[in-house]
């Protein structure tokens, strides 16, 4: 993984985009504060952050695509340490996500949920899978069916391909 240091700049980037490394704290207290305001929409907004910022990613470090986009996207997402996620290849169509920095964080300081937390992860499969597929963003669509923060043995993203 080539994170790059700015000490000029004092930051740090990945595949040309800004790295900040933050808590399960920090984390979901943002989170929660995003859906305390905004209500539903912050769901989606955070979903769509996260596809725009790693689809960029992947490109620029996959600027082939192709079949190793799915084993650079899971490196990615383990190392920057948001869980264990398997992205399946043809037709399945189901993600685990194991260890989800979300879910287990959200448990650990807010208690149970009321639905899935892992908006970040469903967002980073909507464009490893895209990306990987050589699809545009909006062709991908994903949803978590199951959250660790909601009692689940562990996290499920369902990918579904519309074109
Ligand atoms: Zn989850």
């Amino acid at each position: 993984m080539d994170i790059r240091f700015d000490k000029a700049r004092n930051a740090a980037h990945l595949g040309g985009e800004a790295l900040v490394f933050h808590c399960h704290y920090y984390n979901c207290t943002l989170q929660a504060a995003l859906e305390d305001g905004l209500g539903e929409a912050a769901q989606a907004l955070q979903v769509r952050a996260a596809a725009d910022v790693v689809t960029s990613q992947l490109r620029a470090l996959a600027p082939d695509g192709g079949s190793g986009v799915r084993e650079l996207a899971q490196r990615l997402f383990s190392t920057l340490g948001f869980g264990a996620i398997e992205l399946g290849r043809g037709e399945s169509r189901v993600v685990p996500l194991r260890g989800s920095h979300y879910g287990l964080g959200w448990l650990a300081i807010r208690g149970q949920a009321k639905g899935p937390v892992c908006h970040f992860a469903v967002g980073f499969v909507q464009a490893a899978v895209a990306v990987a597929e050589g699809l545009p963003l909006d062709a991908v669509a994903a949803r978590e069916s199951a959250c660790v923060a909601c009692g689940a043995e562990g996290c499920t993203i369902e990918i579904e391909v519309t074109r």
